[in-house]
């Protein structure tokens, strides 16, 4: 049973993806002193936990690299790619990658050097970008498309006029497939996220069992187990 911790240390991006789960973003910070992160790293990996840092975007975190470095491939992060440089990248153990703009073979060669350590692109796939996603994954090489997961898009209300204008109906039935199928493996997985955690450094929140339930962060250290 794999246990797992996602770290927030940032409500900031430099991106304003239309199908963003994280909107609006604050464009916060956290002030969490550093060296209480290292500990609060070093406790999880020392229970067995896998840690994992979300976004928004990490890399605004003043003292990421710092942290990284301490704890070389044994971190993994979820990134829009923007900030990426080699060296640091290779520093954690695996690295998804969030596209948003463009599909093409030209992006990934941006990924050349650390490809071994990608675990996935993640392509959100929604009503507005479905056959755009479509015709730009069959043009890139297949060995890019082997790291393409897509991940399906949670519409909200105020999205809704946009998507039924560029929807076609195969499109909307195939979305709703994707959704209905990602959220049932939700639903009869608890088991796999009992023992994973989200604590967001910036609202100073945790969620239990990934959850959308949050509670204020008291003792942090107590939240592992
Ligand atoms: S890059 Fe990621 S965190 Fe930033 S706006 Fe886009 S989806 Fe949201």
């Amino acid at each position: 049973m794999s246990k797992r911790l996602y770290l927030v240390l940032s409500d900031k991006c430099n991106r304003k993806c239309e199908y963003c789960f994280e909107r609006p973003h604050s464009g916060k910070i956290s002030t969490t002193n550093v060296e209480d992160i290292v500990s609060l790293i070093s406790d999880a990996l020392s229970k067995n936990y896998e840690v994992y840092f979300q976004g928004a975007e990490t890399f605004y975190y003043p003292d990421i690299k710092y942290i990284i470095k301490k704890f070389e491939n044994q971190l993994s992060i979820t990134t829009n790619g923007d900030f990426i440089n080699d060296y640091d990248m290779n520093l954690f153990k695996e690295i998804i990658i969030s596209i948003h703009d463009e599909i093409s073979n030209k992006f990934f060669t941006k990924f050349e050097k650390i490809y071994n350590k990608i675990k996935a692109f993640n392509i959100v796939v929604h009503n507005f970008n479905y056959l755009r996603v479509i015709k730009d994954f069959l043009s890139i090489d297949t060995k890019y498309r082997d790291k393409i997961e897509f991940v399906p898009y949670f519409s909200r209300a105020t999205d809704k006029t946009k998507d039924d204008y560029y929807l076609s109906s195969s499109a909307k039935k195939y979305i709703e497939h994707i959704t209905k199928q990602h959220l049932r493996e939700r639903k009869t997985n608890t088991e796999k996220y009992k023992n994973w955690i989200k604590v967001d450094l910036v609202k100073m929140v945790f969620y239990p069992n990934f959850a959308n339930k949050n509670i204020p962060i008291n003792n942090i250290k107590e939240i592992l187990l």
